[in-house]
C-alpha cells in the first residue's frame, strides 16, 4: 500500500467521539509549558536556566533515553513540583483537561499545547495513575516516608479534582485514579500507602485501582520475599479495587519473574508485559503469553514509550508484539504512558504504528472497544 492509501485509509477511520485511555501517569500529564509554570510559581529549584532549558532536560526523547531507568529519572523533580495538596489538585485538573483537548489531536505543540482545531476524538473515560507518597515533598529521599506534606491531604486533593473537573465537563469525561505503588520504595512504605488506600477507598469513589510502577532493575520482584511483600501490599490495597501491574518491560524482569509476579499478584491487567513476547520469539517459551491468555489479561501497551525505553526495538517490532497478542487471543489496549513528557497524543501514536503498518484499522477499533470494556471506571457504576 502507498502512503497515499495509507493515508486515505487512516482518514476513512470512523472515530468514536470519545474513547478511554487506561494507561496515563499524572507526573507525565502536564503539559511542559504548564509544568514549568508551577515549578516557577512554587520556587521549585534546578529547573535550568529559564523554560527552552527546563523542556531540554525533561523532555523524554531517543538523544536522551536509553532505557527504563533513564526514561524515569526525571520523574523525582517532576513529583517535587506536583508535591503537596494545592500543585497536586492544579496537576490533575491540568491532565485531565489535557486529555480531552489533545488526546485526539495528531499534531502538538513543543510544549504539549494542542495545534488543532477538530482533533479525532476526546479522551472521554481516563485512568489517571500517580503514587500519592511520591507527592509528600520526599521524593529525594528514595525509601523515605516521611515528606512535607500530609499523604491523606494528598489523596483527598487528588479526588476533590477528579470530582470538580467532572461537574465543569458536565461528565463528558469521567476519570479514575490508580494509586500507583513504587518497586524503588521500601515495603514499610508500602505498606503505608497500601493501608491508606485501604482506608480511603471507604469514602473516595474517584480511587478505582491500584498500579506498581517503577525501575524494575532495582526490584524485579525475582526474590521471593520481596514478590510476598509486594502481595500483602496488593492483597491490603487491592481488595475492592482493579489491578494492574507494570511487569515485564525490560529484561531485569525474566519470564519466571513475569509468570511468578502475575500469579502472586493477581492482577486483572497488565502493563507492557513484552517480556512474554521476548521468551516466546527468542526460545520458543509461550508460558507467559499462555498465562496472558488464560488468565484474559488485558494488555496496557504505550507504543512510543516503549520504543524509548528499548522495551520494543522499532514500530515494525510493534507490529510484530500486536501479531502475536492477536496469534494468542490476548486482549491488548493503546495508552500514552507519559504524554506530555513524550509530546504526543493516542492519536499521534495510533497513527505512527499505522503508517508503518504495524497495525490494521480493524486492530486499532478493537482495541479501543476494549480499552473501553475493561476500564476500572465500571466499578464505579
Ligand atoms: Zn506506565
Amino acid at each position: 500500500m502507498t502512503l497515499e492509501e495509507k493515508k486515505a485509509q487512516w482518514d476513512a477511520i470512523q472515530w468514536p467521539n470519545t474513547v478511554t485511555e487506561l494507561h496515563v501517569h499524572l507526573g507525565g500529564s502536564v503539559p511542559l509549558y504548564r509544568l514549568w509554570e508551577i515549578a516557577l510559581d512554587r520556587g521549585i529549584r534546578g529547573m535550568g536556566q529559564g523554560y527552552e532549558e527546563f523542556v531540554q532536560l525533561i523532555r523524554r526523547e531517543d538523544s536522551k533515553v536509553t532505557d527504563l531507568d533513564s526514561y524515569l529519572e526525571i520523574y523525582d523533580r517532576i513529583e517535587l513540583i506536583q508535591s503537596g495538596p494545592d500543585a497536586l489538585r492544579q496537576s490533575v485538573i491540568i491532565a485531565i483537561h489535557r486529555a480531552f483537548l489533545t488526546g485526539g489531536m495528531v499534531h502538538l505543540g513543543p510544549g504539549g499545547e494542542g495545534a488543532e482545531g477538530t482533533p479525532l476524538f476526546s479522551i472521554g473515560n481516563l485512568e489517571l495513575r500517580f503514587n500519592p507518597l511520591k507527592r509528600t515533598g520526599a521524593v529525594f529521599l528514595k525509601g523515605e516516608h516521611a515528606g512535607l506534606y500530609d499523604v491523606d491531604r494528598v489523596i483527598r486533593a487528588a479526588c476533590g479534582a477528579v470530582e470538580d473537573v467532572e461537574l465543569g465537563f458536565r461528565q463528558r469525561i469521567n476519570t479514575g485514579i490508580l494509586i500507583c505503588f513504587g518497586r524503588d520504595m521500601t515495603h514499610e512504605a508500602n505498606m503505608i500507602l497500601a493501608k491508606k488506600v485501604d482506608k480511603w477507598i471507604e469514602r473516595e469513589k474517584k480511587i478505582i485501582g491500584i498500579d506498581l510502577a517503577g525501575s524494575e532493575s532495582t526490584n524485579p520482584l525475582s526474590d521471593s520475599t520481596r514478590l510476598k511483600e509486594m502481595k500483602e501490599v496488593y492483597d491490603v490495597a487491592g481488595k475492592y479495587l482493579g489491578r494492574t501491574v507494570h511487569v515485564g518491560e525490560t529484561r531485569h524482569v525474566d519470564i519466571e519473574t513475569f509468570i511468578n509476579t502475575i500469579e502472586a499478584l493477581n492482577p486483572h491487567r497488565v502493563a507492557h508485559p513484552i517480556t512474554a513476547c521476548r521468551a516466546y520469539w527468542e526460545n520458543n517459551d509461550d508460558r507467559g503469553l499462555k498465562l496472558l491468555q488464560e488468565r484474559s489479561l488485558v494488555c496496557e501497551l504505550c507504543v512510543k514509550s516503549n520504543l524509548l525505553t528499548g522495551a520494543v526495538a522499532s514500530v515494525e517490532e510493534y507490529g510484530k508484539v500486536i501479531n502475536t497478542f492477536d496469534d494468542f487471543e490476548i486482549p491488548y489496549t493503546f495508552s500514552t504512558d507519559a504524554p506530555s513528557l513524550q509530546v504526543t497524543s493516542l492519536a499521534s501514536e495510533l497513527l505512527l504504528l499505522f503508517l508503518h503498518g504495524a497495525i490494521t484499522t480493524e486492530q486499532i477499533s478493537r482495541a479501543l472497544k476494549i480499552a473501553e470494556q475493561s476500564t476500572f471506571l465500571h466499578s464505579l457504576e
